[in-house]
């Protein structure tokens, strides 16, 4: 017992205290800063180094949505295009997602989730969900699980994730939603009673990601409901996750 006692004296306390004032390291790739003026050739070595074609022109534009972080646009890009640490990058709107140039930081937290009295008061306390992976690389689904451990202890809020969908308040889907997957997602969505969240996790499954184009793909079902949460990343850390739910159910 004593030596238990000891052990734990030794690990400290291990939980991030305040997830909602957390900062992640200068090197994480959150919010892009873009800068068209500083472009050479319409910034066509940035537009067409992307995997993913999040890049657009006129005006220069990255679609989060779409983007895998890779950084090979800010290589190339003669520093019109720099990502900022900035990680709270949630949003309940899809276009919201696109990101032009001049556009700062702070105007687009401001406007991305706007507060729901209703969601608030259905949510706020309790919130419970079925992750789906519907073809990811395990990349998000790593992350995923990593919101329940002794660090980012999503359950302090009262969210969890539960093994059942008729226990479920919600789903959260990840991977590009292959042939296979979309009839175990369509019956997964149809077992959680009303009402009910959809939230769409990493670029994969908002946007088909780096299988965008694969004819493996079946995302019929993203036409038929209404994705309640969209968040960015390849995959997104545990913080960008975690603050965009509790801006969604708690703003
Ligand atoms: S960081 Fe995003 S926008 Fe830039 S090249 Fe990679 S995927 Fe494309
Ligand atoms: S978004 Fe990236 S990490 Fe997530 S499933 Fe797709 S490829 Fe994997």
């Amino acid at each position: 017992m004593l030596d238990l006692l000891k052990l734990r004296k030794q690990h400290g306390y291990q939980a991030i205290k305040d997830l909602r004032t957390a900062k992640l390291m200068d090197t994480h790739r959150g919010f892009p800063v873009i800068d068209e003026s500083k472009c050479k050739d319409g910034c066509a070595a940035a537009i067409n180094i992307c995997p993913t074609n999040a890049i657009s022109s006129n005006p220069l534009s990255i679609d989060l949505g779409k983007c895998i972080f890779c950084g090979e646009c800010e290589r190339v890009s003669n520093g019109a295009i720099k990502f900022s640490n900035d990680h709270k990058l949630g949003t309940v709107q899809r276009d919201k997602l696109i990101i032009t140039s001049g556009n700062s930081f702070n105007s687009f937290y401001k406007d991305a989730i706007e507060p729901k009295k209703e969601i608030h008061r259905l949510f706020g306390r309790s919130l419970k969900l079925r992750q789906v992976s519907a073809a990811g690389c395990n990349g998000c689904e790593m992350e995923l699980n990593a919101y329940g451990n002794v660090n980012f202890d999503m359950g302090r809020f009262g969210i969890d994730f539960v093994a059942s969908p008729r226990h479920a308040d919600g789903i959260v889907i990840t991977g590009p939603i292959s042939k296979n997957m979309a009839p175990a997602l369509t019956d997964c969505y149809k077992s959680v009673s009303e009402p009910k969240l959809v939230i769409a996790v990493g670029a994969c499954a908002i946007s088909g990601g780096l299988f965008a184009e694969s004819d493996q793909l079946n995302r019929k079902f993203l036409d038929e409901i209404k994705i309640d949460l969209y968040v960015p990343g390849c995959p997104p850390h545990p913080l960008v996750f975690i603050n965009a739910l509790l801006d969604f159910i708690r703003k």
